[in-house]
């Protein structure tokens, strides 16, 4: 399944490991925000997370200072361990709780 399936903040957790509690938040600190056209210090207001099949984090939601809809890229997938993890999450969500949401995909 070549889409991105939703997530909760746990999962993103399970996914970074030691890495949650300071890269987390420095990504949603450091998103780029159209609107506002500044250097990408915006903070996303997270709405949806979102897991893609390379084993990326998507943090969509809002700009804080503008209100801007907005997404930070988040990229786990690059780390062999972070990507373990991530299609760990996929497989048992899809295979098993089946509880989830699916946006995008290669028709
Ligand atoms: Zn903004």
């Amino acid at each position: 399944m070549y889409v991105d399936i939703s997530i909760s903040e746990e999962d993103v957790q399970l996914i970074m490991g030691s890495r949650f509690r300071r890269a987390y938040p420095q990504a949603l600190q450091s998103a780029h925000c159209p609107h506002c056209r500044k250097v990408d210090d915006a903070t996303v207001i997270v709405e949806q997370l979102w897991l893609n099949p390379a084993g990326d984090i998507l943090a969509q939601g809002n700009c804080a200072r503008c209100g801007h809809s907005i997404e930070k890229f988040i990229e786990t997938g690059i780390d062999p361990q972070q990507y373990d993890q991530a299609m760990a999450i996929r497989e048992y969500k899809i295979e098993v709780s089946k509880d989830y949401k699916v946006r995008g995909g290669k028709n």
